[in-house]
């Protein structure tokens, strides 16, 4: 999920995968390594830390020598960063070495059938696994590397960018993709490969991008022979001319980190589901909590306890725990339950949910809840962070590095987990029936194909935000399910735009906020279909009858929401329990644009850091 870099040609290939992955930083990572190649020796190098720590590293330990190499940045997925764990993987006889970006899905199985032939591990990485798959085939099958990348590949499920060399050819990298991204630089008589330009950049504008189930075989002086993994067809490939400067290849041609985050959500949806969620099977697999079942069903209530964006996951999750699992929910502020002196007990199960695995608060209520004797369980983005190494369980979210400060695929990201979970817990509790089950994952499955069509709309949120951008207040009402999205969706617009905003179940309006509606108040209403559709609506008329402006969420073919209010922003259809995935999308996106059109720093607004590491 991190970076790679990889050179072959006539220059020292060690100065260009050094800069290389220094421009790969944005994305975040938690180890860096090298490996040097000049046709007798290999030199390999790397770390826990960062590329500055690699670097002093290689100045004390390797020979810089070789025109062929490859460099990682690890963002730990299997196994915590640490110097054995980083990359890059070697295979027992010491021949191949591999650095990979991704999830080995069902490396479990591969390393059990490998272990069975003798093959020892000394990480705990999926990759070390797949380096030892492909030697494995080469050796059986006695084939080339290339064959045997291509065999190994279609055993493998999961997401992928590797490159591998093999000591025994001297002149050739090979590199495959599925997921994750990998772009080869073609120069005069020389390769680059990264996982986007701007390793290359200055030194060539032709690049190869990858595309899914591709594979290319990269040798010195020769064409570069693309192939499809599946049947191993041969492909052309096409060479792109790009006009990219540096800032907007880190980007992924997005304006800001945000956006590209936002637009990711599909994709990390799906990675966060993917080998967990076997919805033809009817199987939830977390690995977290298999052993723990019981601490869950068991309990007298769960206690979640978060800060901000993760705060309203948490309150997402209130409702489906409650709804499905049938199991008593509190929502805490970390920082408050940490002071306030809480009653819990062995019989208690705590949910800490952190982006970052570091907030300060969390991990001190984590830390105060565990000395109560309640069961911990932590929900963090990265791996190896302190959250999921004080708990005694978890799941990471594997939503890749979150670099935009406003938290967008991180909440989402978070919700699919806690969603998995409750319908595990539900199943096993019994307290929906299996049919409802069933519909709930195929449901599940489908959302990141919604969040895409939700993202649709972008330039029709781009033109509300234009509207609304020179407001001073803005109010989020929603009910149900979609409470917390309003509270998130006043969140953002605050955090970015710095225009004030609030969120409240829409029925509290009656009770106070609705002394605050005239002309110049925009109520943005998530009013997608639910149970609570007709109360909406009559909150919505409620508005309207004061002049209130309406900015309505609605689902796609709504037509009465769509008389009442001034503007709409649709999204598609879906079960009222996993709305808050798609109805927080047109929310993200209209305090990005509101954020933009007022010129604020959108991916580091004012005051705000990223993990808030300070009570
Ligand atoms: N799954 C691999 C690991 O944990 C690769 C992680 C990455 O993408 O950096 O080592």
């Amino acid at each position: 999920m991190c970076g790679i870099v990889g050179y072959i040609g006539n220059r020292d290939a060690y100065p260009i995968i050094l800069n290389g992955l220094k421009r790969l930083e944005y994305r975040g990572y938690d180890s860096a390594g090298i490996a040097l190649y000049d046709g007798t020796n290999i030199q390999l190098c790397k770390t826990k830390g960062k590329v500055s720590d690699l670097e002093k590293r290689v100045k004390k330990e390797i020979d810089t020598k070789g025109s062929l190499g490859i460099g990682h940045t690890r963002w730990a997925t299997h196994g915590v960063p640490n110097d054995v764990n980083s990359h890059p993987q070697y295979s027992n006889s010491g021949n191949l070495v591999l650095i990979h970006n991704g999830i080995i899905e069902n490396y479990a199985t591969i390393k059990e059938e490998l272990l069975k032939r003798g093959y020892t591990f000394s990480s705990e990485t999926d990759t070390e696994v797949l380096v030892n798959l492909i030697e494995d085939v080469k050796k059986n099958e006695n084939v080339k590397l290339g064959k045997a990348v291509q065999i190994a590949l279609n055993q493998v499920v999961g997401a992928y960018a590797i490159a591998l060399f093999d000591k025994n050819k001297p002149d050739e990298i090979v590199v495959a993709k599925l997921g994750s991204p990998l772009a080869i630089g073609i120069g005069d008589d020389e390769f680059f490969v990264a996982s986007d330009a701007s390793p290359f950049i200055e030194f060539t504008n032709n690049a190869i991008y990858l595309e899914d189930e591709e594979m290319a075989i990269i040798r010195k002086g020769r064409e570069i022979n693309v192939r499809k993994i599946k049947d191993d067809r041969s492909v052309d490939p096409y060479v792109q001319e790009l006009e990219m400067n540096l800032e907007q290849i880190e980007k992924g041609g997005y304006e800001h980190f945000m956006l590209k985050e936002i637009f990711e959500q599909p994709s990390v949806i799906k990675d966060t589901y993917r080998g967990r969620l076997l919805a033809n099977k009817g199987i939830i697999k977390l690995g977290g909590l298999e052993n723990y079942i019981k601490k869950f069903t068991n309990a007298d209530r769960i206690i979640i306890v978060a800060c901000g964006t993760s705060w309203h996951a948490g309150l997402v999750a209130e409702y489906i725990f409650e709804d499905w699992a049938r199991i008593p929910v509190e929502v805490e502020y970390a920082s408050e339950f940490r002071y306030r002196n809480p009653i819990i007990t062995e019989k208690d199960v705590v949910i800490a949910i952190s982006q970052s695995g570091e907030t300060a608060d969390t991990l001190a209520a984590v830390k105060l809840a565990k000395e109560k004797g309640a069961f911990v369980y932590g929900i963090c983005n990265v791996v190896g962070s302190t959250i999921p190494r004080e708990t005694h369980s978890g799941t990471y979210t594997h939503a890749g590095p979150e670099i935009g400060v406003a938290s967008t695929k991180a909440f989402t990201t978070q919700i699919t987990v806690l969603t998995m979970i409750a319908l595990k817990l539900a199943k096993i509790k019994g307290t929906i029936p299996y049919s409802d089950y069933m519909q709930h994952l195929r449901e599940l499955e489908l959302i990141p194909s919604k969040v895409e069509e939700a993202l649709k709309a972008n330039h029709k949120i781009e033109e509300i935000a234009e509207i609304f951008k020179g407001v001073n207040n803005f109010l989020y009402l929603g009910r149900g399910y979609n409470f917390p999205v309003a509270l998130e969706g006043a969140l953002k617009l605050k955090e970015i735009s710095y225009i004030h905003a609030e969120g409240y179940p829409a029925a509290e309006m009656k009770h106070g906020p609705i002394a605050l509606i005239d002309e110049h108040m925009p109520v943005v209403v998530i009013a997608v279909n639910s149970n609570h559709y007709d109360k909406v609506v009559s909150n919505i008329q409620e508005i309207k009858s004061r002049k209130g402006v309406i900015i309505a969420v609605v689902t796609k073919g709504d037509t009465v929401v769509k008389e009442i209010a001034d503007y709409i922003m649709e999204v598609p259809n879906t079960e009222e329990a996993l709305s808050p995935l798609v109805t927080t999308i047109p929310l993200q996106l209209l305090s990005y644009h509101i954020a933009v059109m007022l010129n604020r720093n959108v991916d580091q607004p004012r005051n705000l850091a990223k993990s808030v590491t300070v009570e």
